[in-house]
């Protein structure tokens, strides 16, 4: 016999006993932390696993992909998840039934999810555009909705963080729903917003801005003042007394 040889069987024999040990320590911690992962170990052929093997059975039950749920053969893999064992194939997505492997998963209820099934099932989709959102989308009228896809309805700007105002609940940009919906100002026809404050006056089912109620005839402003109407015009007390006699 060479050295080699002796070397080679020597490591052989420490690492079969490491692994041993390693999976017995994890699924030992994993279970009295209650701990969120699954824990992949082999069915041992030592005497001190008897015990272990002969409680083990995989959760696909009748469905088991070896036929067997109770197999526990030395060698073949099992996975362990919190308080349930499958064996290493038959711990799959319930959906695509992939086997999970070493890619990541979803516990739901009783069932195990690949991410790919689960997104598929229970991730919020867009009112719009019916697509999964991932991740900062918004919400109006209790819909779920992506950043981009929630837009005023006329210009097509995107809203999220602006303000904005429905009308028809329909959501529409304040320079929209000005330019569309606002009242108007009889002066210079521009919209009387409301918004950031803009102050105007209404007489009977005319309004004007601020700034926009003046006299028709000397420009002075007639907020506060008294003003007689004359048609389409407004005339300040002194300018109406001249145009009248
Ligand atoms: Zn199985
Ligand atoms: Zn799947
Ligand atoms: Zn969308
Ligand atoms: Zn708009
Ligand atoms: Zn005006
Ligand atoms: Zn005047």
């Amino acid at each position: 016999m060479t050295d080699v040889d002796v070397l080679s069987s020597r490591m052989k024999s420490r690492l079969h006993l490491q692994t041993k040990t390693i999976g017995a320590e994890r699924i030992k911690k994993a279970k009295d932390n209650n701990e969120d992962i699954a824990v992949l170990s082999m069915f041992l052929p030592n005497a001190s696993a008897v015990e272990e093997n002969r409680n083990f059975y995989c959760q696909l039950g009748d469905y088991c992909r070896l036929g067997d749920p109770r197999a526990s053969k030395a060698g073949t893999k099992k996975m362990e998840y919190k308080t349930r064992q499958w064996h290493e194939n038959c711990f799959c997505c319930c959906v695509c039934k992939t086997a999970i492997g070493t890619k990541s998963f979803i516990p739901r209820e009783q069932e195990i999810y690949c991410a790919g099934c689960y997104e598929e099932k229970f991730a919020t989709r867009c009112i719009k555009c019916n697509k999964v959102i991932t991740s900062g989308g918004v919400t109006y009228k209790n819909e779920p909705w992506h950043r981009e896809c929630f837009t005023c309805t006329h210009c097509n700007i995107t809203l999220a963080g602006q303000r904005f105002t429905s009308r028809d609940e329909k959501p529409y940009c304040a320079e929209c729903f000005g330019e569309l919906f606002a009242k108007r100002c009889t002066a210079c026809v521009k919209p009387i917003t409301g918004i950031g404050g803009t102050r105007f006056i209404s007489f009977e089912d005319r309004h004007w801005h601020h700034d926009c109620f003046v006299c028709a005839s000397c420009k002075a402003s007639l907020v506060g003042r008294g003003f007689i109407t004359d048609g389409p015009d407004i005339l300040c007390p002194d300018c109406a007394k001249q145009k009248l006699m």
